[in-house]
C-alpha cells in the first residue's frame, strides 16, 4: 500500500545531530570512561523518528535499547545496508518464543525477566542457536522481571538449565522514583534489592564473569553514582531533556554543575495563510475565541492529529520570527490558528516554532507538556509518524 507523502506546507520536524553527539558526550563525561553510554530508541526514538535517529546513535552509542522485536532486526538491517559495524543491540520488551528465536538469529540480545522464557528453549536446540541474554530483576517497579520471591521460588533456574543455548550476558533492573524526587531513598532500597537478587540468581544460576550490569536511566545516570554500573540506558537526555526539574536540581548538588543538554527536535509550520479578522470575529470550533479588535491570524496547518494536545486549546502559544503568538480558539484536527498582529507586517507567508528555538525564545517540550497536563515524554512520544523529520548538522 502506497503511504500517502507529506505536502509541501505541512509542519516538519528538525533533528539536530550535534545536540544529540553532544548530549551523548555529556553523558559519557558524567559516567566516565569505565562506563559505557547506551541509547534507548523506544517510542519511535521519543517521537524524534526511529529510522532518523537510528544513524546518529548507532555511531555515538555503545549499546542501542529498543523494545520491539522489529526494532532489533530493524537495526541489523541498517547496519547491513550501511555497512556499518555490528552494535550491541538489546529488545527490552516483551517477546514471544517464536520472536527470541529470530532475535538470536540476527544475534540482537534479548531480555529474560519471567519463566516463559523455558518456552523458547527447545526450539533454540532445534535450531541449533544461543540467545544472549539480560536477566530482569524486578527491584521494587513491580513491572517485569523476577521478583526475590520467584527467584527463591526457582523461577530463574531455566538459565541453568539450559546454558547450552542461553547465555547471559547481563543482568538488569529499572527504578521506579528516581526523577519525582530529590532525596534517593526508594532508589537506594532498589540498589540494595539488586545486590540480594543478582546474588540469588548467581546461587541458583551460575553467572558468567563477564556479565555485565545495567540499571540507571537518564535521571539515575546523572544523580546517582552508585546506580551507574558498567553501561546506563539513556533515553530523554540524549534527545537533551531532562527527566525532571527534580533531576536537574539534584545534578547541580550532586555533580556541582549542571550539565548542557540540548534539545535535538525543533517542530516547525509554515502558515497556510494570513489574513485580518476584524474585531468581533470567532475563531475556530465551538466559537470559543472572539477577536477583541482587528487581529492578524496565521493558520497553520497542523493539529492534534499531528500530535498537537488539543487540550492545550486556550493555553498554548507558538513563536513566530521570535515572539510568543498566542493560539486563538480550539486546536483542531487540522489547524492551529494564532495571533500574529504583533510578530509580522503584512501577510507574507511565515514559519511558526510549535517547539525549539525561534531568536531570544524558546519553546520547551516541557511547556507544552504543563500546557497538556503531561510530561514532555508523551508530547514527544505522540508526535505523529507522518510528519517529516529531516536531520540536520548543526
Ligand atoms: C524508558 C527506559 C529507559 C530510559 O529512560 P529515560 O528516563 O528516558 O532515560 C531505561 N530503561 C528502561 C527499562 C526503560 O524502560
Amino acid at each position: 500500500m502506497p503511504v500517502p507523502t507529506p505536502g509541501a506546507l505541512s509542519s516538519r520536524i528538525e533533528l539536530s545531530a550535534a545536540a544529540f553527539r553532544a548530549n551523548v558526550a555529556a553523558f559519557r563525561a558524567v559516567v566516565g570512561p569505565t562506563r559505557q553510554v547506551g541509547a534507548v530508541l523506544k517510542g519511535n526514538a521519543y517521537g524524534h523518528g526511529f529510522s532518523e535517529v537510528l544513524p546518529l546513535a548507532h555511531e555515538v552509542a555503545d549499546v542501542l535499547y529498543v523494545v520491539t522485536p522489529g526494532e532489533g532486526l530493524a537495526v541489523r538491517a541498517f547496519e547491513a545496508s550501511a555497512q556499518a559495524p555490528r552494535r550491541e543491540v538489546l529488545v527490552i520488551g516483551a517477546l514471544s518464543a517464536d520472536e527470541v528465536v529470530a532475535l538470536a538469529r540476527a544475534q540482537v540480545d534479548v531480555v529474560v525477566a519471567d519463566p516463559s522464557i523455558e518456552v523458547a528453549v527447545p526450539l533454540l536446540r532445534a535450531q541449533g542457536l544461543r540467545a544472549r541474554v539480560h536477566v530482569h530483576l524486578d527491584t521494587g517497579l513491580g513491572r517485569e522481571g523476577f521478583t526475590p520471591g520467584q527467584l527463591a521460588a526457582g523461577a530463574a533456574d531455566v538459565l541453568g538449565r539450559a546454558s547450552d543455548v542461553l547465555e547471559v550476558a547481563g543482568v538488569l533492573s529499572h527504578f521506579a522514583n528516581t526523577e519525582d524526587v530529590t532525596e534517593q531513598s526508594y532508589a537506594a532500597q532498589q540498589l540494595a534489592a539488586f545486590e540480594r537478587s543478582v546474588a540469588l540468581l548467581g546461587a541458583r544460576a551460575p553467572l558468567p564473569a563477564t556479565v555485565r550490569r545495567h540499571f540507571a536511566a537518564s535521571a539515575a545516570a546523572l544523580v546517582l553514582p552508585a546506580s551507574r554500573y558498567d553501561v546506563v540506558r539513556a533515553g530523554i537526555g540524549l534527545y537533551g531533556l531532562w527527566p525532571s526539574t527534580e533531576t536537574r536540581l539534584s545534578a547541580r548538588v550532586v555533580l556541582g554543575a549542571v550539565p548542557a543538554l540540548t534539545p535535538v527536535l525543533s517542530w516547525r509550520c509554515p502558515s497556510q495563510v494570513v489574513k485580518w479578522l476584524e474585531a468581533g470575529s470567532y475563531v475556530g470550533y465551538g466559537c470559543t475565541f472572539r477577536c477583541g479588535a482587528d487581529t492578524r491570524v496565521a493558520v497553520l496547518p497542523v493539529g492534534y492529529w499531528d500530535g498537537y494536545p488539543r487540550i492545550a486549546s486556550g493555553k498554548a502559544y507558538v513563536l513566530v520570527g521570535g515572539r510568543r503568538c498566542p493560539v486563538l480558539g480550539r486546536v483542531m484536527m487540522n489547524h492551529l490558528i494564532i495571533d500574529v498582529t504583533h510578530a509580522v507586517t503584512g501577510e507574507a507567508p511565515l514559519i511558526a516554532t510549535l517547539l525549539g528555538r525561534d531568536g531570544d525564545e524558546v519553546l520547551s517540550a516541557e511547556t507544552l507538556a504543563g500546557w497538556a497536563q503531561t510530561i514532555h515524554y508523551e508530547v514527544l512520544t505522540r508526535l505523529g509518524e507522518h510528519v517529516p523529520r529531516v536531520v540536520v548538522e548543526g
